[in-house]
């Protein structure tokens, strides 16, 4: 019998997460006060973020200590499984070794506890009480909901409208853990009800909700915000997955030529990459590939310039230098609602743009075909996030079967795909659309770009 699965011991949970910017050849571009252009200071964040969150946005520190508190935390679901897909291997008959970092056990379900549960911690030990975030189909608001429940905070979740009315069952686990979840826009803030006011039917969209939720933190003394992808810190707290990762192929005897994940915000590929791309950074490994998988509807990295833009559709977070669609573009109504945001990560664009990483696109079916493929030979029903980076890996295998080369190929399976399953039986039925690259309305988006 071969090995199927590879586990480490609780103890082996890391203790320190990997601070990708101690490597990097040169700084990150500051983020830009939009008002005068010059780089902002920690102070312009205090009133939303807690100290230690921007004290590790701008670190250049190669570690940062895991507060026990969070390692005991994490100890419910890590360290995760690697898995050998030797089914799928099979199934396509390729010479390829395929392993993949299997992030669907934690309770939410997905990557996103991991840098849930360390925000919580730091917030509730400067004394914060209550914490606000957005979320489109709930992936970040229930784990948000999960990780300040372990820390005694309350939460408060602007949901985006559709996705509140369209897909309960995220908000349900969301209050199952004692948050409370508002459909935005929303009268709780004055953003919300001027859009509210512009159009009383709004279905919203992540960029309402993220400056409804803002405004929340902003204007309450005892309460902070919280962001569950692209920032520095939340990739740094997902490197937890890449330094498992290594050490588990460490054990194995592997080393990855390649590596895939799906890319909304960046948080979950860099969390698994960039253990590995310091290597690559170093010199030790010059030839590790990193691969980007998004989706065609929404092509920030295969399609968008490298550019200042705001985080947020109100235009009200400082500019941050990264592959950008323009903050006001509404991607087409696509089922991998994670992977709708019209930025990336400045970490990961960064190191895209100098050459480190590449990126691919692709269309919602073949998406969800190689999800089937996978689901057949490997039992789990992925996310449809998750699902880019398997289409990715499956066309790698593909072509390593037509060159004969046995690669080693890890991609990051970010969550499993059971509050998904409407999407699943529009891709069975055949009623999935594939949109086309919307490039009209990108271009009016990037018309309304500030000019640095
Ligand atoms: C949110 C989410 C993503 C996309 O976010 P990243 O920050 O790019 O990781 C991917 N997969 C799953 C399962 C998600 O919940």
């Amino acid at each position: 019998m071969e090995q199927t699965k590879f586990l480490l011991a609780e103890e082996e949970i890391p203790k320190a997460w990997y601070n990708i910017q101690a490597d990097l050849p040169t700084p990150l571009d500051p983020p830009l006060n939009p008002a005068t252009k010059e780089p902002i200071g920690p102070e312009a964040l205090a009133p939303i973020f807690p100290m230690e969150l921007i004290k590790q946005e701008v670190s250049r520190e190669r570690w940062i200590p895991i507060p026990e508190e969070v390692r005991d935390v994490y100890r419910l679901w890590r360290p995760t499984p690697l898995y050998r897909a030797r089914r799928l291997e099979k199934a396509l008959k390729t010479p390829a070794k395929i392993y993949y970092k299997w992030e669907g056990v934690s309770p939410p379900g997905s990557h996103k506890p991991n840098t849930a549960v360390a925000q919580a911690y730091y917030n509730m030990k400067e004394g914060v009480t209550r914490l606000t975030t957005e979320t489109g189909a709930g992936q970040w608001g229930s784990a948000l909901a999960f990780g300040t429940l372990l820390f005694g905070l309350k939460c408060t979740i602007y949901m985006v409208k559709v996705s509140y009315e369209q897909k309960p069952y995220r908000r349900i686990l969301m209050e199952t853990w004692g948050a409370e979840c508002i459909p935005s826009p929303s009268e709780r803030t004055q953003y919300g009800r001027r859009v509210l006011q512009d159009d009383p039917k709004c279905p919203g969209s992540l960029g309402i909700a993220i400056s409804e939720a803002i405004e929340d933190a902003a204007t309450h003394e005892d309460t902070k915000y919280s962001l569950g992808s692209v920032l520095n810190h939340v990739l740094l707290h997902q490197t937890v997955v890449g330094l498992e990762a290594k050490k588990q192929l460490e054990v194995i005897g592997d080393y990855p030529d390649v590596v895939f994940g799906c890319v909304g915000g960046g948080s979950n590929f860099s969390g698994l990459v960039f253990p590995f791309l310091a290597d690559k950074l170093t010199g030790k490994k010059p030839e590790l590939r990193a691969v980007s998988c998004e989706p065609k509807a929404c092509p920030t990295l295969t399609k968008g310039p490298y550019m200042y833009d705001f985080g947020d559709a109100a235009a009200t977070t400082p500019l941050l230098k990264m592959y950008t669609l323009g903050h006001t573009f509404v991607p087409p109504p696509i089922h991998s609602g994670g992977l709708r945001y019209h930025g990336d990560a400045p970490l990961l664009c960064k190191l895209t743009h100098e050459g480190y990483m590449e990126a691919a696109a692709y269309h919602q079916n073949e998406v969800f075909k190689a999800a089937q493929i996978f689901a057949q030979a490997e039992g789990f029903v992925v996310a449809p996030e998750t699902a880019h980076a398997v289409k990715g890996v499956i066309d790698e295998a593909l072509r390593c079967k037509k060159t004969g080369e046995a690669k080693v190929i890890l991609f990051n399976n970010s969550g499993h795909g059971h509050f998904d399953l409407r999407a699943y039986e529009e891709y069975l039925t055949g009623k999935l659309i594939d949109y086309e690259y919307p490039a009209e309305l990108v271009k009016e988006a990037l018309a309304k770009v500030p000019k640095v």
